[in-house]
């Protein structure tokens, strides 16, 4: 695998347009450089500077946090995820006034990861992108549950013309990320599956029925227990 180092400064200024360079960076390179920190700059040649990591580096910051004793859980389940890569990428957001040729990002690549980027065992760790997101919701809100909604997705992306997109889990989320995207889907259109908002939504549900049918009879009726804890 080649490992080189190279600086370089592209035409942005602002962090919005960083942020957006960054996604599109990853979208092309198929590698994931998360955001570390950004520190602002001191003096005024310098107005912040970002530093990203491969994630396939642990983050850094405190032993025994939470986000920590999660971060340990899951590096039991995905042990070949966490490789302590040492690939970089920084990005130093200068003042206009140091604008030269429209060039206002310094950028500096440290390409040295210690595992293979456009690979199978890679691809499947990167996170969801947004489009996937958003065609799924479009599943499910056509009628689909989890699992025809995966078996339409991926038989679509199968019959593409970049089939080869299946191995990546940015376009092809597991199925277990399906599920979590139904669960998230389902809680903002549906309502939850039990407890007390599930009732305050069939309540809603029996007004909109009534309301609607009141015409020709319709007439429904909820009742709570009053032994019902909720
Ligand atoms: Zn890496």
């Amino acid at each position: 695998m080649n490992s080189y180092n190279c600086s370089f400064k592209i035409e942005l200024d602002s962090e919005e347009s960083i942020k957006k360079w960054v996604t599109a960076f990853n979208e092309k390179s198929k590698e994931t450089m998360v955001y570390e920190t950004c520190r602002n700059g001191k003096g005024k040649k310098v107005v912040k500077i970002f530093y990203l990591r491969c994630h396939h580096k642990q983050r850094q910051s405190g032993m025994h946090t939470k986000s920590n004793k999660k971060l340990k859980t899951t590096h039991k389940i995905h042990n070949n995820k966490h490789t302590n890569c040492p690939a970089q990428l920084m990005l130093t957001l200068l003042p206009p006034a140091t604008k030269l040729n429209g060039f206002c990002v310094s950028v500096l690549l440290k390409h040295n990861h210690n595992h293979l980027v456009q690979v199978t065992d890679a691809l499947r760790f990167r996170p969801l992108s947004e489009q996937s997101k958003k065609d799924y919701y479009d599943l499910f809100s056509h009628g689909h549950s989890p699992a025809t909604a995966h078996l339409e997705y991926e038989t679509n992306l199968m019959y593409s013309d970049k089939p080869y997109l299946i191995a990546d889990r940015n376009c092809n989320p597991k199925v277990s990320d399906v599920y979590n995207l139904f669960n998230k889907w389902r809680k903002c259109n549906i309502g939850v599956r039990t407890g007390k908002y599930l009732f305050a939504e069939l309540e809603k549900c029996v007004a909109v029925y009534n309301e609607e049918y009141n015409d020709i009879g319709g007439k429904a009726f909820i009742q709570r227990y009053s032994d019902c804890k909720w």
